[in-house]
């Protein structure tokens, strides 16, 4: 279930907290963002209790769910490399924004 909301952490569009995902309205209708999103409620819909501690706890899984996701959003065009990895910073993912954008290249 997808949810038009401002009460979204700070610098993001939007976030998934499975079964729900939240967008900022001026974001509700970016298909591609939206499939980013739906990369995390997919995994989170059969691990969800488990993902969203590795999530927090683990930079490592936060940095490899955020790359998995991004690289869907690259694919449909609706970010480039560069912006993702600027906003891969934005995580608190220990990492500055050349590592990001080398954790975005396709092996
Ligand atoms: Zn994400």
């Amino acid at each position: 279930m997808i949810i038009s909301t401002n009460l979204i952490f700070r610098g993001f569009a939007a976030f998934s907290l499975w079964p729900f995902i939240f967008v900022r309205p001026e974001y509700r209708n970016d298909k591609a963002l939206i499939e980013h999103e739906l990369v995390h409620y997919r995994e989170q819909a059969w691990i969800m209790p488990v993902w969203v501690l590795f999530y927090l706890v683990s930079r490592k899984f936060r940095l490899a769910a955020e790359v998995r996701a991004y690289t869907r959003e690259i694919e449909l065009g609706g970010i480039t490399r560069e912006q993702a990895a600027h906003a891969l910073l934005g995580y608190r993912l220990g990492i500055n924004f050349n590592q990001a954008l080398r954790a975005l290249i396709p092996v």
